[in-house]
């Protein structure tokens, strides 16, 4: 039966990490968001840490590289992965989005590797700090009309196309790209491979400037003429097991950008209750919210919101540990908690005025860096669709 308290087994990785978050994470927030594009260091022994956490199996990451499925225990309830990955994910989140996105190893690409790689595979590319190319300039939620090729010759796939918005995509040591196998056999041809960072023919165009998250870097890739080793196509080659493999990572991903979000919604809620109780405005959880001042009836209304994301993140993991088909769940727990994190985030800036609007606090960059957790991963109204598909049992073609 699900139980959505923190497993006691995970209990000291979480603190772990949410010590993390406020003695590195938190004290670098502002340097590299004004310094956007610079390398955060102090990430590298951060990275080395988790790497050495993960190979004592004390933790899975603190980022997206342990979300791979398992079986269920003989008791048929497993606590795995995907749940410490979340919550981890929500600690650090709590200290900065940005720097998150920014850990080595700890790239989406890790966890469409996690998701979809034979055991060879994942043994080939352990320690490979990937990020994931599924947009391209006419192609972003529609990802079914994907046109970056994929050709196979000899024993080499050839890739020709271009990739945007690719987060950690400078930084990274290879690119998850998705790509097409056969443009006119739509969305069954659509297979990703590993392409790492040195390969001829493929090159960093450029880096964003951005709204938010600024420490970490968002590139256009161009591929031409690019050839990969055939054994880089991760998961199955066949094209009648197509879409619904590379559509699988959606699973274990949409769960942790959600993490991503309840855990900067957490950090608004907090100092923005600090700031109000130096307000003189106090929270009473014994009396009913009519009764109370106006922001604080707002905070408690916030907060609940913010209760409802976290536990549909966590059964969302909870599922994919347990191997339950979570794609509605996981749809479910992104749409709530980025919708969630843009309003907390805007409404506690709302709260405190010109202190959240202020560079004195983070309030009003958390508000920045909130927007993009309700667009990367499928944006709000792509997860509303995939929602109201499952509920009414149509397919994609039925409702778009
Ligand atoms: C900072 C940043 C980092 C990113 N990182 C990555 C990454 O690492 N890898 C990667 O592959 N991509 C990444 N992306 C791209 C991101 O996933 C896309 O921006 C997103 O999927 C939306 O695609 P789009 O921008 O082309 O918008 P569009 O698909 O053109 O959508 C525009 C608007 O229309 C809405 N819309 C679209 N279709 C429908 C529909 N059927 N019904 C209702 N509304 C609809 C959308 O919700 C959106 O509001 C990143 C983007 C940003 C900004």
């Amino acid at each position: 039966m699900i139980n959505l308290e923190t497993p006691r087994k995970f209990r000291a990785f979480v603190n772990q990490a949410h010590q993390v978050a406020a003695e590195m994470l938190r004290p670098n927030s502002r340097r590299y968001d004004l310094a956007e594009h610079e390398y955060p260091v102090e990430l590298d022994m951060l990275a080395a840490m988790v790497d050495g956490l993960g190979a004592s199996g004390t933790g899975s990451g603190a980022g997206a590289s342990g979300v791979r499925r398992t079986a269920a225990g003989e008791d048929g309830v497993v606590n795995g992965s995907n749940l410490s990955s979340v919550l981890s994910i929500m600690e650090m989140c709590w200290g900065d989005v940005g720097l998150l996105l920014s850990m080595p190893r700890q790239g989406l690409g890790n966890s469409a590797i996690a998701s979809v790689a034979s055991d060879e595979q994942l043994r080939r590319f352990d320690g490979v700090w990937a990020a994931m190319a599924i947009t391209e300039p006419d192609c972003g939620s529609d990802s079914a009309n994907i046109r970056t090729t994929a050709r196979l010759d000899g024993n080499d796939y050839v890739l020709d196309g271009e990739k945007i918005f690719v987060t950690a995509g400078g930084r990274c040591d290879a690119v998850v790209v998705w790509a097409t196998l056969d443009k006119s056999l739509g969305r069954a041809a659509i297979k990703s491979f590993v392409v790492m960072k040195d390969t001829p023919g493929m090159t960093v165009e450029r880096l964003e400037h951005k709204l938010g998250i600024r420490a970490s870097d968002t590139a256009t890739i161009r591929f031409e003429n690019c050839r990969v080793p055939r054994e880089n196509l991760l998961g199955s080659a066949d094209i009648d097991k197509g879409f619904a493999g590379v559509m699988q990572t959606f699973d274990n991903t949409r769960p942790l950008v959600a993490a991503m979000a309840v855990g900067c919604a957490r950090a608004s809620l907090e100092l923005t209750r600090d700031l109000l109780a130096v307000a003189g405005v106090q929270l009473d959880y014994d009396r009913p919210v009519h009764l109370q001042p106006a922001a604080a009836a707002t905070y408690l209304s916030m907060e609940a919101d913010w209760e409802a994301a976290y536990l549909l993140t966590l059964q969302a993991a909870w599922m994919a540990d347990n191997g339950q088909p979570n794609s509605l769940q996981a749809s479910m727990a992104k749409a709530k908690a980025g919708r969630t994190a843009n309003d907390v985030t805007l409404r506690c800036v709302e709260l405190t005025s010109s202190l959240g609007y202020s560079e004195h606090h983070l309030l009003e960059k958390w508000s920045r860096d909130s927007k993009i957790l309700d667009i990367f991963e499928g944006t709000q109204q792509i997860q509303q669709l995939i929602v109201a598909r499952r509920l009414l049992g149509k397919t994609s073609a039925e409702l778009k």
